[in-house]
């Protein structure tokens, strides 16, 4: 069966592997573009999220490519990610196409769909639930070796002395990490990825901002919605860290996360309750990195994105007891990247006059 998925960052990589595993044709959509927004703003409600929008774009172009079944997750809370399956199958069938949506929510919320999801994923491809097995311990090396060598590049961006030169590496990484299938393979090119990373020259001497980005998770993890945000603050000489990477995810679909559990304990003061999305999470792990020392936060909110506005409203408070900056960048199909690179000169100006002062405080 020609099987497809959103594009979300370089997961991408594994989950085509899976498919293929599990005796599929993994159609693997193009990377996100103007197109894939202009078509997906044409079949989305008005006011739909940008993830919405984009992801309908992404499944039109996967079905020009011949996708007969789309695989997804769901979402949970009081937010509109659980209703996006159903929503695009039904303009996916109002524009004439037969092809299927399913959706993959959580197992804890609900176990019996996610297995008979799965059974169906494995009966059609002709494959076992011991294929299958052997196949998630593999694409699990993969989604961690990705997110961990994608983690790198952030590190060393801000210190690269040839602009750009991380990027190009990075790229070559993800060619690289493709070529990789059994365990064995996906360390040995994870070595070689983080090789090739090391090795770019660095100005070690530099001292940047660290700044968290914090918000909703597609916005968070895909380069084209959040216009490239991690590598744009890297070359501008600031090392970035985002709350949320696929393989965490992953792990959050499957069960609650370590990192997950201390943000929600952490936001308790100001959010004692999910209010869907990762809205609380934007809260609490503002309020981890500024007790970790970082000099700023950046909330990436899908513009009419419930969970995010709610927790905008929280963060100023959260701003103002840990003085800790928050720079809100609110995201739909109108945002460019110039005015979204003014904005983030103007905030790492003010990061660094308030480290100055910092600094010039402790010596006097
Ligand atoms: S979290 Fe926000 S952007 Fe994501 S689906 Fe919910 S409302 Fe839309």
């Amino acid at each position: 069966m020609k099987v497809t998925f959103p594009i979300m960052g370089n997961s991408y990589i594994a989950f085509k592997q899976m498919l293929e595993d599990l005796g599929h044709e993994a159609i693997v959509p193009p990377m996100p573009s103007a197109r894939t927004m202009t078509l997906g703003t044409a079949h989305s409600p008005e006011f739909a999220c940008i993830p919405f929008k984009i992801l309908m774009g992404t499944y039109l172009e996967a079905i020009e490519k011949g996708a007969e079944l789309i695989i997804t997750s769901g979402g949970h809370g009081p937010c509109r990610a659980g209703y996006y399956g159903v929503l695009h199958q039904k303009i996916i069938e109002e524009l004439g196409y037969n092809t299927k949506v399913m959706v993959f929510d959580s197992i804890n919320m609900g176990f019996k769909e996610f297995i008979s999801n799965l059974n169906y994923l494995l009966n059609s491809g002709k494959s076992s639930w011991w294929r299958l097995i052997k196949v998630y311990k593999a694409i699990w090396d993969k989604l961690m070796a990705l997110d961990e060598i994608e983690i790198l590049s952030h590190q060393i961006r801000p210190y690269e002395i040839e602009k750009g030169r991380t990027s190009k590496t990075y790229d070559s990484c993800l060619e690289v990490m493709d070529q990789a299938k059994t365990k064995s393979q996906i360390a040995e090119a994870k070595e070689a990825c983080f090789g090739l990373l090391n090795e770019i020259s660095q100005d070690v001497s530099r001292k940047p901002l660290k700044i968290g980005i914090v918000g909703e998770i597609y916005v968070q993890i895909e380069p084209y919605a959040n216009l490239d945000i991690q590598a744009t603050l890297g070359e501008m000489g600031v090392y970035s860290k985002r709350g949320i990477h696929l393989s965490e995810w992953w792990k959050e679909t499957t069960h609650q996360t370590n990192n997950e559990e201390e943000a929600i304990k952490a936001a308790k003061p100001y959010l004692d309750q999910m209010i869907g999305g990762h809205g609380i999470l934007s809260v609490g792990e503002t309020i981890l990195h500024s007790s970790h020392g970082y000099d700023g936060v950046i909330q990436l909110a899908p513009f009419s994105c419930i969970p995010e506005i709610v927790a905008k409203g929280i963060l100023t408070q959260v701003s103002r007891d840990y003085g800790i900056p928050v720079l809100t960048i609110f995201l739909d199909e109108q945002t460019g990247k110039a005015g979204m690179e003014t904005r983030l000169e103007a905030f790492i100006d003010l990061l660094y006059q308030r480290r100055q002062k910092r600094l010039e405080g402790a010596v006097s």
